[in-house]
């Protein structure tokens, strides 16, 4: 039995193939545009959102004499008029460890724009029981010891069944995975697992303003108060709109251009 905090990893990003929009550029007729993004993921956002109106510079598109210059206040002009779509072109692969099922429950409610892979509870097989202990808990010695004993028990009763069932003498694999299955049905809500989550931006910002809500979960909330930090340093004109105000000691990361 171990007690654990969630863990998050930005595993993966959106890049960008220079020969390709070089090429694109010179069809379009602005051979050797740049702009000044400062990742790739927010240059092909800008990309994409200018392709639309063809305003790369003035008098490309005869309609258009003025053109925003630069990443920052090109993206701030998207999210300030909700043209989300743009920054669906962008996306970010994440793992979340050590996070509980309770999360892992929440997390997969939000569907649009989202890939997930789960660690499978019928194939990994719980014989150590980790857990978050949310603050509540952690601040009342009565309650700590309560959580403790219970989730040394639950483990207890993880290897207690594995015994019985002789598990480790079991050659075939479809019969492992049907007793690990079998076991995991009570393993707590909040044991820790493994959850790799991929997304675009559009998405990321909706997930970010719900879940550090303050109405939100705690692990929710810790965990997306993590994934707001390390993308709005990764990827500044995205999230350059948003204020955060700490309530409870975690961020409540707010905007006032919510769901774009
Ligand atoms: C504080 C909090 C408390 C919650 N409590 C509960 C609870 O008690 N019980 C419960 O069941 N859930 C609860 N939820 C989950 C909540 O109801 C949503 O399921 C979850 O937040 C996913 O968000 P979303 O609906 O915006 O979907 P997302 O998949 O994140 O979609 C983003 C947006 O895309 C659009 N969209 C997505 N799918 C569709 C579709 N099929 N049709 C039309 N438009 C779509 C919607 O505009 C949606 O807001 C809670 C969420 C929060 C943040």
């Amino acid at each position: 039995m171990k007690f654990v905090r969630p863990k998050i990893f930005l595993v993966g990003e959106t890049r960008a193939v220079d020969d390709g929009l070089e090429a694109y550029f010179d069809h379009v007729g602005v051979s050797g545009w740049t702009t000044d993004a400062p990742s790739d993921a927010e240059r092909l956002c800008e990309v994409f959102g200018r392709l639309c109106y063809r305003s790369f510079e003035p008098g490309l598109n005869p309609n258009v004499t003025r053109v925003r210059q630069g990443n920052g206040p090109y993206l701030r002009h998207i999210v300030e008029v909700g043209h989300g779509s743009v920054l669906e072109h962008a996306s970010v692969n994440f793992i979340f460890a050590d996070v509980s099922r309770v999360f892992t429950h929440e997390l997969v409610r939000h569907r649009a724009g989202v890939a997930i892979s789960q660690e499978s509870l019928r194939f990994v097989r719980l014989d150590t029981l980790t857990a978050f202990v949310p603050t509540l808990i952690q601040e009342s010695e009565e309650g700590m010891a309560i959580f403790a004993k219970t989730l040394e028990q639950l483990e207890a009763v993880q290897r207690s069944l594995a015994d019985a069932y002789r598990i480790e003498d079991a050659t075939s694999f479809d019969t492992k995975k049907k007793l690990t299955s079998a076991f995991r049905r009570i393993a707590p809500d909040g044991v820790a697992t493994t959850v790799g989550w991929s997304c675009n931006f559009r998405t990321l910002r909706h997930v970010i303003e719900r879940r550090t809500d303050p109405a939100a979960e705690e692990e929710i909330r810790l965990v997306f108060g993590m994934v707001y930090e390390t993308v709005r340093a990764r990827y500044p004109n995205v999230f350059a709109d948003y204020a955060v105000e700490m309530v409870d000691g975690l961020p409540w990361v707010k905007t006032d251009h919510g769901k774009i």
